[in-house]
């Protein structure tokens, strides 16, 4: 879905005349991609009213003006009114609106039972362990109850999980009653001072009514300080039927979307929960541990779009500022310029791991890749997985090829290395070096008898003798190198965008 609305979203770019035909041209673009995504007809139809009623007007103003301004620079301003209006009715699609997250902050000291309820292959279970972990990093100390007497293999499920997780559990394979089990778990972790238990529910029965009816008794056995409720992301616009129908059950306060990763209807199940002014606390993106992510629409949308969560960047950079203003004055300055050299992304690369092996040094041994970028560490203040962070950025995450923690980890480490085979004159360029061709030792006889050759059939481009050096000298492989180029000149594009009096930073330094 999110690059569907990209491509459709940019495609006025290409457009020369913005008028009401290019934004009808776009916005159609624009719903099927909602409606394919399973999307309700209805939201779909008042996004595209709500776009146009908003753009419309402005769209005449600049038509009237066209002429004495430069064309180009008016077609600019109303693309830009375009794109913008669009993020923005994406962003109320998918926003719960007044219901505000409920004040849920588990604290130490204090036990605050949460219960899982949905439906069987919701995702409970897999989300219970997730939460576990979240809340874990956090300081805390959770317990998991297993209260899925129900489906065989429930408890060795959960048993797995947590210990793969490291989160104590209770469960048995003999009681067969889901409200004594749970509450002999919940009464024990109480009795032990858990800031956190999690109960697992079982999901599935002949009769709606009977999975009603034992939540409730568990409900009122265990008295939960929230009951939350899983859906599954794939059955699209039906959750908004499947959360009503839970609401009146059991009033749970808050739900999670899971499956959101692949699953081409997650945008119909997000906008149906928000129709029906749920909080949406997280999403579940993955079946590993650390596939949790919280849930606000702004970054959410930002980041299907591929632009990255700026806002969250944005406070990063803004505590990052805090820590080394010297520094971050210069990157601004060339930021503002346009200028994004090699040793800039390296840089900045070098800078993240630090906000992010600050937060996390003590827990793991990451601090090995942080000092093969930087060699110290200093004091910021993010607090989380390396992988969250670079999601945050556009085009990080694919640049550390996606995964989980230790993949990223590894990955930066193979890029720390490639930097490091560079030479100055390397680092301090625009990288266009990298993309010269270099003629090759036999010269114009060579290129002649290209296709002919037969220890190169397919007519292979020979890589950059540069790459291949630093490929080499880094123990990489050319394609990574090529990757870190090609993610280097993104980021020197965006530079460029973002650069001068009317680029983002432009506006950012005007505004002081
Ligand atoms: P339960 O019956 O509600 O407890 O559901 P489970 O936790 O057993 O999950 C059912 C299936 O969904 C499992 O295969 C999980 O691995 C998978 N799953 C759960 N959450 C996610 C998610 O966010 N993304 C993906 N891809 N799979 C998930
Ligand atoms: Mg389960």
């Amino acid at each position: 879905l999110g690059k569907r609305l990209n491509t459709a979203i940019n495609s006025l770019t290409q457009q020369s005349a913005i008028d009401e035909q290019a934004l009808d041209a776009v916005l159609k673009s624009v719903c099927a991609a909602l409606l394919e995504s399973d999307v309700n007809v209805l939201l779909v139809k008042r996004l595209r009213d709500k776009v146009k009623g908003k753009v419309l007007p402005q769209l005449e103003e600049i038509q009237a003006k066209q002429g004495q301004d430069a064309d180009a620079m008016q077609g600019n301003k109303a693309k830009q009114i375009i794109q913008k209006a669009i993020y923005d009715e994406l962003v109320a699609l998918v926003d719960p609106g007044d219901a505000a997250p409920p004040a849920f902050n588990p604290v130490k000291g204090k036990t605050q039972v949460i219960m899982m309820v949905g439906l069987q292959g919701a995702g409970k279970t897999t989300t219970c362990t997730k939460l576990a972990t979240h809340y874990q990093r956090r300081g805390l100390k959770v317990a998991l109850v297993c209260a899925d007497t129900f489906r065989a293999g429930a408890f060795d499920q959960l048993k797995q999980n947590a210990t793969k997780a490291k989160v104590p559990f209770f469960g048995s394979y003999t009681e067969t009653d889901p409200v004594s089990i749970s509450l002999q778990g919940v009464t024990k972790f109480r009795s032990e001072r858990f800031d956190v238990i999690i109960v697992d529910t079982s999901g599935r029965h002949r009769q709606e009514s009977e999975l009603f009816d034992e939540m409730r008794q568990i409900q009122d056995a265990v008295e939960p300080n929230m009951v939350v409720l899983v859906l599954d992301g794939a059955i699209g616009q039906a959750a908004e039927a499947q959360s009503r129908a839970f609401k009146e059950a059991s009033n749970f306060g808050a739900i999670i979307v899971t499956k959101l990763d692949g699953h081409a209807k997650g945008g119909g199940a997000i906008s149906a929960v928000a129709a029906t002014n749920t909080p949406i606390i997280f999403i579940g993106t993955g079946e590993h541990l650390h596939d949790l992510e919280k849930f606000s629409p702004q970054p959410f949308i930002s980041k299907m779009l591929g632009m990255g969560d700026m806002q969250g960047l944005v406070e990063r950079a803004q505590e990052m500022a805090l820590a080394n203003p010297e520094r971050q004055e210069k990157m601004m300055k060339k930021l503002e310029k346009g200028e994004f050299t090699v040793r800039d992304l390296k840089d900045q690369l070098a800078t993240v791991m630090g906000m992010c092996v600050a937060g996390s040094f003590l827990r793991s041994s990451r601090s090995t890749a942080f000092e093969l970028l930087t060699g110290k560490c200093r004091a910021y203040a993010y607090r989380g997985p390396l992988s969250n962070l670079a999601s945050m950025i556009p085009g990080m995450s694919e640049m550390m090829g996606g995964g989980g923690e230790e993949d990223v980890s590894r990955r930066m480490k193979r890029v720390a290395f490639i930097f490091d085979s560079m030479t100055t004159e390397e680092l301090d360029s625009d990288g266009s070096l990298f993309r010269d061709s270099v003629p090759s030792a036999k010269g114009k006889e060579k290129e002649k008898d290209e296709e002919k050759d037969p220890s190169n059939p397919m007519g292979l481009r020979e890589p950059n003798k540069r790459v291949l050096r630093v490929a080499r000298g880094s123990g990489t492989s050319v394609q990574e190198v090529e990757e870190l180029l090609a993610q280097h000149q993104m980021f020197a594009k965006m530079a460029k965008r973002m650069g001068g009096k009317n680029g983002l930073m432009g506006k950012l330094a005007a505004r002081g």
